[in-house]
């Protein structure tokens, strides 16, 4: 079975809390603060494996996640980090984001990539102590680990992609220039998945051609076999359309290559505009006037014919030797800039809950959350800042109304805080 594409759910891990503690010691009346620091949750992390061909380990396990950082304790105990996940793809994979379709990573550029990256670990109260602060009763929680879907797609890594209807010979063709050895029968489709071949020009040259399964008409729209397969060929320097010129199915051999390059155009028009040559197959059936006509047709296109018998062996070396001349001038093979901007969650907007459970007032969400990640709360001046935005927006006021008291608890966000007024 050849997967070719996968989509699933990545889980960073969750930083472990900060502790809040103080030192305890026979004989010392009251110890510093020593509450040590949460672990960071572990990453998942995709990395390239020359070994993997398709993505079908992923068509059964759809969710992954990394592991959870441990909170710190006390005696400035910092919490294990969260084990790392590590997810194995083929090289060809280009990951995408679900929710906006933009590109994270191509792994044929890069080795490893994070996917999601772990939460930061809180910091524990041995970070706060000030000489105006001596005890603090506070430490920063752990935050959440990022938590996407993604999308997996396999683009093979070839220098040539073979286009053309089904039964026009191209797997015959890849058989006979490469030691590749696909799946030759006269019916359609016979190529069900895509197979690859090195192609060698001699002089140390060499090449990586591959042949798709037929694309046929109507499948830049999604019917047949032939849409999944166009991606295999994303990122191709050179296509060579092959196209039978004996017109041994009874079809126009010029209407054949109009039909495919409109197929092309309309799935890409990057790969639309990628350099093509027309290799003219069977020329073992054809009438010299039919290979006459094909010429005419694809030179005034501006591309170039080569009439070959691929069966025969006749006029693929030609072939071959003009493909290693043309690639020597072509940019190399094509990868995936990424494009995707981690989204900032617009917490402006939306003001934090107030609830009181078991004495503490518990205030979260809302702006609140994104003010609390940056405020270092082991500066004076950020706490004064920190202070000073909860009571102009209102938080202290909400408070006082629900009926909140001098020395209660208030836990914003994960930090605790006596309330004084
Ligand atoms: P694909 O579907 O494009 O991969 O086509 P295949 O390579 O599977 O070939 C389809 C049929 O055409 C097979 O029966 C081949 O033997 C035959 N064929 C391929 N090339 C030639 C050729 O140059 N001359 C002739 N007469 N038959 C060929
Ligand atoms: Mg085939």
């Amino acid at each position: 079975m050849f997967v070719d594409k996968a989509t699933i759910e990545v889980k960073a891990g969750k930083g472990g809390n900060g502790a809040v503690a103080f030192h305890r010691e026979k004989y010392v009346a009251s110890g510093g603060p020593d509450g040590g620091d949460g672990g960071d949750g572990g990453d998942v992390i995709l990395v390239r494996d020359n070994n993997m061909s398709t993505l079908m380990d992923f068509r059964y396990k759809r969710k992954y996640a990394a592991g959870n950082g441990v909170d710190g304790a006390g005696k400035r105990c910092s919490g294990k980090r969260g084990e790392d996940l590590i997810i194995k793809v083929p090289v060809g994979t280009v990951v995408r984001d679900s929710a906006t379709g933009a590109v994270m990573a191509d792994m044929s550029a890069t080795e490893r990539f994070i996917a999601a990256k772990g939460g930061s670990g809180g910091w524990g109260n041995s970070h706060f102590a000030t000489p105006t602060r001596q005890a603090p009763r506070f430490a920063k929680a752990g935050l959440p680990g990022a938590e996407r879907e993604i999308i997996l797609e396999l683009k093979l890594l070839a220098d040539v992609g073979l286009v053309g209807f089904p039964n026009v010979g191209k797997s015959t063709l890849l058989s006979v220039v490469s030691r590749a050895r696909p799946k030759i029968a006269n019916y359609h489709f016979t190529t069900l998945f895509p197979n690859l071949g090195v192609v060698y020009a001699g002089e140390g040259l060499s090449f990586v051609m591959a042949d798709i399964p037929g694309i046929i008409e109507g499948a830049s729209q999604g019917a047949g076999l032939g849409h999944d397969f166009l991606r295999h060929i994303d990122r191709c320097r050179l296509m060579v359309h092959v196209v039978d010129v004996s017109e041994s199915e009874g079809r126009d051999c010029v209407e054949d290559l109009e039909t495919i390059n409109r197929e092309l155009a309309e799935y890409s028009e990057a790969l639309a505009s990628r350099p093509m040559i027309v290799a003219a197959n069977k020329c073992d059936l054809a009438t010299p006037e039919q290979i006459a006509r094909l010429r005419e047709r694809v030179e005034a296109a501006g591309m170039d014919c080569f009439p070959i018998s691929a069966a025969a062996h006749t006029g693929t070396e030609e072939l071959v030797k003009s493909i290693a001349y043309r690639l020597a001038s072509l940019p190399p093979i094509v990868t995936f800039e990424p494009e995707f901007v981690e989204p900032e969650a617009d917490l402006a907007d939306t003001e934090p809950e107030i609830n009181l459970e078991s004495g503490v007032w518990y205030v979260d969400g809302g702006w609140v959350e994104r003010l609390v990640e940056n405020v270092n709360f082991g500066d004076y001046e950020s706490r004064m800042y920190f202070d000073r935005i909860l009571r102009e927006r209102g938080v202290f006021e909400r408070l006082e109304e629900l009926g909140v008291n001098e020395g209660d608890t208030v836990s914003v966000c994960g930090i605790e805080f006596e309330y004084r007024k």
